[in-house]
């Protein structure tokens, strides 16, 4: 029986009860107590439960083991759902359909102090894999479990479709800000010389006055999201940051948009065969999405 629900009963039998209960004085003289006058199970539950403080009255004792019992299930939900009332924005970049809608897409936006067009294309696998929709894999598979772990993820786009652009980067860095999040982590997968492979995770410079107040904070979640593919045996980049598998960047106008916390993930080059293979496969990105939901955690200490 649940804590709460046995703790309801135990009220209920010492409120029949009343306070007729006899303090319990050792588990003998309980037992020959209630085989003597037939006890119901509830008033033994109580009397177990509402352990006698001095002058307690047995009513006071039932009403704490309440509070109690409700304090163990809220500490029970709060181990499984370590997450729980938390807001984590996930980007799944570029969309779809952007090259059904070039005007679009290239319409300049501001990107912290200078413009860049709205949104690319993207790039894409030899197989002929779109990135959007590696992203979007990605993007769902860590949604999934952060929503297991008790965390609300709204995302910037919800749909991966031909007939749809966008949203553009300012859009994307305000993201974070507007739906109340904690942190956003922005999913992409790059398009390098095929022998360039591995992840790396960029964070903006300190951009005054776009990204002075989150970029410690977002090089800590870009640290925490490295160590966590790392661990998880993605292999790190060959070709930027130095094998540090991190980046730092002043050009991106998804991050120096952002008033949260934010990350971009390059989870591996497409035009790598290894990369693309574990990009493809539901198991290269069950690993990913283990290890991106892990750096997470990590950096929110949950
Ligand atoms: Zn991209």
């Amino acid at each position: 029986m649940r804590p709460l629900l046995r703790a309801l009963v135990v009220l209920l039998a010492v409120t029949v009860a009343g306070t007729a209960i006899p303090t319990p004085v050792g588990p003998a003289s309980d037992a020959a107590s209630d085989a003597a006058s037939g006890t119901s199970w509830g008033t033994l539950e109580a009397q177990r439960l509402t352990a006698p403080t001095a002058g307690e009255t047995a009513v006071r004792r039932a009403a704490r083991a309440v509070r109690e019992a409700r304090a163990a299930e809220v500490a029970q939900r709060r181990r499984k759902q370590p997450l729980r009332s938390l807001t984590i924005a996930l980007d799944p970049g570029h969309q779809l359909g952007n090259h059904n809608h070039p005007r679009q897409i290239d319409t300049p936006v501001p990107a912290g102090g200078f413009t860049k067009p709205c949104n690319t294309t993207g790039t894409s696998t030899n197989g002929g894999v779109a990135e959007a929709t590696v992203n979007f894999w990605l993007a769902t598979a860590v949604r999934k479990r952060l929503r297991s772990l008790g965390a609300r993820v709204p995302m910037t786009r919800t749909v991966n479709s031909e007939r749809r652009w966008g949203p553009c980067i300012d859009k994307r860095g305000e993201f974070g800000r507007r739906v109340g999040a904690r942190l956003m982590v922005s999913l992409h997968a790059d398009g390098a010389p095929a022998p360039d492979r591995g992840f790396h995770v960029i964070a903006p410079t300190k951009r005054a006055p776009w990204t002075t107040d989150i970029a410690d904070a977002s090089y800590r979640l870009a640290t925490a999201l490295r160590n966590g593919l790392t661990a998880a045996g993605v292999p790190r980049s060959n070709y930027i940051g130095g094998s540090s598998g991190l980046d730092v960047r002043s050009d991106l106008g998804t991050l120096n948009m952002s008033d949260v916390p934010v990350a971009m993930i390059e989870i591996g080059n497409m035009r790598n065969p290894g990369d693309a293979r574990l990009m493809t496969s539901a198991r290269g990105r069950a690993r990913y999405a283990d290890a991106v939901v892990r750096g997470i955690r990590t950096f929110l200490g949950r």
